[in-house]
């Protein structure tokens, strides 16, 4: 166990009254040690509770001064303050796995951690859920949760996952569904494995045993040229198109027994396919929106002044706890941009302007920006650090980016939309400061473009950013 760090007050809160400062570390509340961040809160929930803290080698007791239900107004330095529970899988088309050697350490973390998954919105295989997990999640009613699926075949998930107890923990899904948690599904379809029939089988199974989970997103297995699997490959067009035929006809069927779609399948399915998204009312409020299920929809809807569906909806605990720590599994990712302001508060002269994105992003982008003018441009960022059948925006790196930056002139807005980012930091390192060009760092959502492009300024961004198309690497899938 790892005590939290404070990593910042906000002023005029009860924690900055009581005189706590960043970097003390919290021991207890009342006496009990909280293991994680939904713990802290619960704890901290009562009126005037009691921390114990260390502050350099000294150990204290403070006395906050506050209502029930009042936030503390702290920021700790991590979610879990035990250990993160990893994964005991080892999927064949795991990312992870596919990531080159060096890259920063976090990034080749499995975890498999309901906690994260109500927090952050990660998926669990729950293969290592237990009893008193179970118990837990009911008490403190952690919903929703996001579990991995793959199939519904006990023996194939088994194999998919590559474990054992593959075949037997979504006995937990049904536990947990029994138990009023709302639970979102997905299934990564790896073709010539959980495709085509396989495929039909686990709609099926989902329907019949499974018809009370709230969404199921179908997505593609992503292969870098880091692979080691023989196996694993992208889909073609045809079974890319034949997902979404599967798909569709599975959300006939649900319409009509359900009265609900159920199931959705990623907006890669359809670039891939080279079909039209489904329209936005299809997405039934963009449920998997994080998951790439109805981004190009929500974008667009965005960009086109429709601020609400800039949010889509952001899943876990993390959008409202107080103590959650933005930087993180799912941080926020914009921080900061240059101006298109002079300091005397006049505009500067409109630039022509470049919009870096994924060769995916390009496609959904394109058709938006027709009416923009001649001076508004895209520039598709071949992904060849992983290769592969990577092309989505949330995947670009630093060394890709400045490669096309090179050869792009100097003197032009470039605005980079923030999903590629964490902590400041592409996936291989680099700092967009290490950039061969200076670049507008833009939240990635529609809303935040357009603003953008009219030269509202980087930071003036909707309240929830999302991305335009993303995968979450590191979550388990
Ligand atoms: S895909 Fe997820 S569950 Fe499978 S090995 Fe990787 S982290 Fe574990």
């Amino acid at each position: 166990m790892s005590a939290p760090r404070v990593v910042s007050v906000a002023a005029a809160s009860p924690a900055q009254r009581a005189g706590l400062r960043v970097n003390d570390e919290l021991l207890a509340v009342d006496g009990r040690v909280p293991r994680d961040v939904i713990e802290y809160r619960l704890f901290v929930d009562e009126a005037d509770p009691e921390l114990e803290i260390r502050r350099g080698h000294e150990e204290l007791t403070v006395q906050l001064r506050k209502q029930a239900g009042e936030v503390p107004g702290i920021e700790v330095s991590s979610a879990v303050f035990d250990r993160v529970r990893t994964c005991d899988n080892h999927c064949e088309f795991c990312f992870i796995y596919q990531l080159p050697k060096g890259m920063r350490r976090s990034l080749y973390l499995k975890d498999d951690d309901y906690r994260l998954s109500f927090l952050y919105g990660n998926f669990t295989t729950l293969t290592r859920f237990t009893e008193l997990d179970l118990e837990r999640v009911l008490t403190e009613r952690l919903s929703p949760l996001f579990v991995s699926i793959h199939s519904t075949d006990p023996e194939l998930r088994a194999r998919m996952l590559r474990n054992p107890r593959g075949a037997t923990s979504l006995r937990w899904l049904r536990a947990l569904l029994d138990g009023g948690i709302e639970v979102h599904g997905q299934v990564v379809v790896c073709p010539g494995v959980n495709d085509g029939d396989a495929l039909e089988t686990t709609l099926a199974g989902l329907v019949d045993e499974y018809s009370d989970l709230a969404t199921v997103a179908c997505v593609p297995l992503g292969v870098s040229d880091y692979t080691t699997e023989p196996s694993m490959r992208p889909h073609t067009v045809a079974e890319g198109a034949a997902v979404i035929d599967t798909v569709e006809l599975w959300q006939e069927l649900c319409l009509g027994a359900l009265g609900r779609r159920l199931v959705y399948a990623a907006d890669e399915y359809y670039l891939l396919a080279e079909r039209p998204f489904p329209e936005a009312p299809a997405y039934d409020g963009f449920p998997q929106h994080e998951n790439g299920i109805g981004m190009a929809r929500a974008f667009e809807a965005a960009f086109h002044g429709d601020v609400s569906a800039a949010h889509g909806v952001q899943p876990g605990f993390f959008s409202w706890v107080d103590g959650a720590p933005a930087a993180g599994y799912r941080a926020l990712r914009t921080d900061g941009a240059s101006s298109p302001w002079h300091d005397d508060g006049t505009r500067c002269e409109p630039a022509p302007v470049a919009i870096l994105t994924g060769e995916y992003g390009a496609a959904v982008l394109g058709p938006l920006l027709r009416d923009q003018g001649p001076h508004v441009r895209l520039v598709p960022v071949h992904n060849a650090f992983f290769g592969g059948n990577i092309a989505v925006t949330g995947l670009m790196t630093g060394a890709d980016i400045s490669r096309v930056l090179r050869r792009e002139p100097v003197g032009e807005r470039y605005l980079l939309p923030d999903v590629c980012l964490s902590e400041g930091r592409f996936l291989d390192g680099m700092t967009v400061a290490e950039l061969p060009r200076s670049v507008e760092v833009v939240p990635s959502d529609g809303y935040s473009l357009r603003l953008a492009l009219q030269g509202g300024g980087a930071n003036t961004a909707a309240p929830r950013p999302s991305p335009p198309v993303a995968v979450a690497l590191g979550a388990p899938r």
